[in-house]
């Protein structure tokens, strides 16, 4: 049924090809009968070059804040206009901590994979992880970036992996994760992902290694479902998962936050084919399915889909999926999209509204916690003996004891053989207090700093915790 009022939906065409493939979505949903009304905005390059350095204008934010949906092109960073993405910009300032990413097996578009019937969805934590982007370059020659995973995060994510699935009747939902080597980080995703597939007991729930979730991916994707993962790793195998499908110019997306939800297709402004009429347009049009899903015009959306498939079946391919044969342009492939939406009827669907209302996140707390150690990473080259016997000379008088040294995570010291390892000017220093301590331990680890600062250049420091007596740091390799 199409609603009686439109919604109005900004829309950003965006650079390069994005104006070619923002114009024949609409040209589509138009007439597939969509209620919607179109809110044109401008960000991304030409925005840049006006100077202001975030790219997108107060206007647009605006729009995007009234509308709460937003169908968006790509948006490019030209040289020398700041330093920031604009996508960046739009996905902190909506906080669209959810990235989901739809891998569908498209009729007539040869892959490998054709007729294997892939139909999966990735659910990608979308703001934390790798990409808060901190980072320290800590001597001349090692950097470190940390991974940040918060707690609320993993439960927002999980949550709408398993809201996404009810939402399209999907049976079963994966959480894909590096919690064997990560136990913390990656763990925590997954210790909260078995929490809240408690809350849906009618969907099947498992855990799969990352490692093993690509390799399963390439040798039998059908297999899956819904699947769910932090930033870096959704960010990897989504790429992964739209090769199996024809590549970028099919793969749809969603930026789902609380208050507003950002459609675009994957693929960057392509600049080598702007303005040539021939760029593969689906990846936009089916996000905009993927819109009219979320606003919940579910007869246009299914009516859309339906006429891609048949139009794309009937053999009618953009240069990019031709492969050896003919294709068409991009304006003459969304006529043909727009001819077979004549001969659509629209089937029963599948779908029912995806209820962001259940995506929540409860606090935890702790009763207890106690600081038992702190890691000191310095700056040397000597022998770990050496600092060693240095650092237990000058902790011999103080409530410290050096527990151990590691070098990348793996202990050489004490008793250590080291001769096998090539070891970098990057140490840290475990040392633990006799009993905890919460009340001065801030002084107590000022004052270890001080004598071994005297000594050994330290770039960093990492309390070593208790919440509820269990160890919140990990264990060295070998330690
Ligand atoms: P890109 O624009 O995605 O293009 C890379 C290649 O992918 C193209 O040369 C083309 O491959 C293929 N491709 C992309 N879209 C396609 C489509 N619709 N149909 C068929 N093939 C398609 O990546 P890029 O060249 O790295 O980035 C260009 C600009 O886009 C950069 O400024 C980047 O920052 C920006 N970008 C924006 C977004 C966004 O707004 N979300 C995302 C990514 C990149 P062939 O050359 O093999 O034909």
């Amino acid at each position: 049924m199409i609603p009686s009022k439109k919604q109005t939906i900004t829309l950003i065409p965006g650079d390069g090809v994005g104006p070619e493939i923002t114009k024949a979505t609409c040209q589509i949903i138009e007439a597939a009968g969509a209620a919607i009304e179109w809110e044109v905005c401008e960000a991304g390059s030409v925005i840049f070059k006006k100077g202001l350095s975030t790219g997108v204008p107060k206007e647009t934010i605006d729009s995007i804040q009234r509308n709460r949906v937003a169908l968006k092109g790509p948006l490019e960073t030209p040289v020398g206009y700041g330093e920031k993405s604009a996508n960046v910009t739009l996905r902190k300032l909506f906080e669209t901590y959810g990235n989901i990413r739809p891998v569908k097996e498209m009729p007539g578009v040869i892959t490998p994979y054709l007729g294997r019937g892939i139909d999966l969805v990735i659910v990608r934590e979308n703001i934390e992880d790798l990409y808060a982007g901190i980072e320290h370059s800590q001597t001349p020659n090692v950097a470190q970036c940390l991974k940040l995973i918060s707690r609320q995060g993993c439960e927002k994510i999980a949550r709408l992996a398993f809201e996404f699935a009810k939402s399209e009747n999907r049976k079963k939902v994966h959480c894909a994760t590096k919690a064997n080597i990560m136990k913390l980080t990656e763990g925590l995703l997954k210790r909260t992902f078995e929490e809240v597939a408690k809350d849906y007991p009618d969907i099947e729930s498992h855990h799969i290694i990352v490692d093993n979730c690509a390799h399963q991916l390439v040798k039998k994707p059908e297999q899956f479902d819904v699947i769910v993962m932090t930033n870096m790793n959704g960010d990897i195998l989504s790429d992964l998962s739209s090769a199996l499908v024809g590549g970028l110019g099919f793969a749809p997306s969603g930026n789902i936050g609380d208050h507003c939800a950002i459609f675009e297709a994957v693929h960057g402004s392509a600049p080598k084919y702007a303005g040539q009429n021939l760029i593969n347009p689906t990846a936009m049009i089916l996000s905009a399915v993927m819109m009219l899903r979320h606003i919940g015009q579910f007869d246009a959306a299914e009516k859309v889909e339906t006429a891609v498939q048949k139009t794309l079946a009937k053999g009618i391919l953009t240069r990019d999926a031709a492969g050896d044969k003919p294709f068409v342009s991009t304006t003459d492939f969304t006529q043909a999209i727009i001819q077979s939406l004549q001969e659509t009827v629209p089937n029963t669907h599948r779908h029912k509204p995806l209820d962001l209302s259940k995506v929540y996140f409860k606090d935890v707390s702790v009763k207890e916690r106690d600081v038992v150690g702190v890691d000191i990473f310095i700056e040397t080259y000597d022998h770990p003996n050496d600092i060693g016997a240095c650092l237990n000379a000058l902790v011999k008088d103080t409530l410290w004891q050096l527990k151990l040294l590691s070098c990348r995570g793996l202990a050489v010291y004490p008793n250590v053989d080291i001769s096998c390892l090539k070891l970098i000017d990057h140490i840290r220093c475990r040392f633990t207090l006799s009993h905890a301590f919460l009340e001065n331990v801030d002084e107590l680890i000022l004052s270890l700093l001080a004598v071994v600062g005297t000594k050994y250049p330290w770039m960093h420091v990492e309390k070593l915790q208790t919440f509820d007596d269990i160890e919140a740091f990990s264990k060295a390799h070998g330690g």
